[in-house]
């Protein structure tokens, strides 16, 4: 033990286990929650419950939301009858940004990873399909542009484009290897506006 207070070493083991958090920055992380006033704490502490006790997934479109169906799905101003596909609810987020889609999305939870054993069965696949009907404009696949994304692209294209539906992706030109959160939002607004039918 590094600390003379275990409780202090805990906290610091948590914040250490968060992602992209060593253990230089939950020390500092820790000693500023230490001077926080007590009342701000707890707030903290209420908050982190909250997201488990509160946020759930959306039944139609899987995004994180408080009320089901979630703000998006029940929205009377969004087309219903175009779907953006993407891995995580941060790229909603990160897309919703750009104020350039008006459609709904649905999220799959991660990409194809026969590496790490993720298959198409551990993502929301078989409820992609399940949205698509005679209705059914279009689907944008909005992968990330790895390995994973463009292989989860082409399965889902394979399968959503015998259904008669219009498939697009969005344009490259998005730096490879990165993730959709991190592209800044005009290059993120410009590779939408610039899907490509698949
Ligand atoms: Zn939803």
């Amino acid at each position: 033990m590094l600390y003379t207070s275990e409780a202090l070493e805990i906290l610091i083991d948590k914040l250490s286990q968060l992602p992209s958090i060593g253990r230089k920055t939950a020390q500092r992380l820790a000693l500023f929650i230490m001077k926080l006033p007590k009342e701000e704490v707890k707030s903290l502490a209420e908050a982190l419950i909250a997201v488990k006790e509160k946020v759930k997934n959306c039944s139609i479109c899987s995004n994180f939301t408080d009320e089901d169906p979630c703000l998006i799905c029940s929205s009377p101003k969004r087309d219903p009858n175009t779907i953006c596909v993407v891995e995580e609810p941060n790229d909603v987020i990160a897309i919703e940004k750009t104020n350039e889609y008006n459609g709904l999305y649905h999220v799959l939870g991660g990409s194809l990873s026969p590496l790490d054993g993720i298959g198409p069965e551990d993502l929301k696949i078989r409820e992609l399909l399940q949205r698509i009907n005679e209705s059914t404009k279009e689907i944008i696949l909005a992968l990330n542009p790895n390995v994973e994304g463009e292989a989860t692209t082409i399965y889902l294209s394979k399968l959503i484009k015998p259904l008669g539906v219009k498939v697009t992706r969005i344009a490259r030109g998005i730096p490879v290897g990165g993730d959709l959160e991190f592209i800044d939002e005009a290059t993120l607004s410009r590779a939408i506006e610039g899907r490509v039918q698949i």
